[in-house]
């Protein structure tokens, strides 16, 4: 086994930043390594920005972004159109959405998608807060851009029939999206192509 060659605050820098996607222990022991080379500019900033978010960070009451203002950037923001609802498992769903620049909507996030075998029903996730937002009218479209999984199709067909009575129009993202597909891995032009493409439920 190898010896430490640092002491063990240094040693749990390295395995807080290890749990970091996309980051493993060697990336995280060198981007460690270059925090303490350049603490003066880019650690302290780092640490800055760190705990100005985390004193504010909080879920929009709205739409279930994360944001350190309430409501969040997005719902708060008068240029975007309130017409039209994307539907999304996951915030970084919404920011994958947001980086094909492909719509300017409002969104809603659900926190996740119904799985049986997770226990995760109905109620676990922001379905009842959705179908409010439909209710209080102004919404003529709801995309669901969910994920192509079985639970992210449950979840849909799920979502579309508690929407039926609204009136409003339902649509999905168009197949292109490949079948258990993240929204997240893939690439802007992609996502905005099955934007376009979206169809009607
Ligand atoms: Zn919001």
């Amino acid at each position: 086994m190898a010896r430490a060659v640092a002491g063990p605050e240094i040693e749990r820098l390295v395995q807080l930043l290890a749990r970091v996607p996309g980051l493993g222990p060697r990336s995280a022991r060198r981007a460690a390594l270059q925090l303490i080379k350049k603490r003066e500019s880019l650690m302290a900033p780092l640490a800055g920005a760190m705990e100005e978010v985390l004193g504010k960070i909080g879920t929009c009451p709205v739409c279930g972004n994360l944001d350190v203002r309430s409501p969040c950037l997005v719902c708060s923001d008068p240029t975007r159109d309130p017409t039209l609802i994307i539907v999304v498992a996951d915030v970084s769903d919404l920011w994958a959405l947001e980086r094909s620049g492909a719509m300017n909507a409002r969104y809603h996030v659900l926190g996740g998608t119904l799985s049986p075998l997770d226990g995760i029903g109905p109620d676990d996730l922001n379905i009842a807060s959705l179908i409010g937002r439909v209710r209080d009218g102004g919404v003529a479209e709801v995309l669901l851009a969910l994920p192509a999984t079985v639970d992210g199709q449950t979840t849909a067909h799920f979502v579309t029939e508690l929407l039926r009575e609204t009136g409003v129009k339902v649509t999905r993202l168009a197949h292109g999206v490949p079948v258990g597909g993240e929204l997240d891995y893939l690439d802007e032009g992609t996502l905005a192509a099955a934007i376009r493409a979206r169809t009607t439920l």
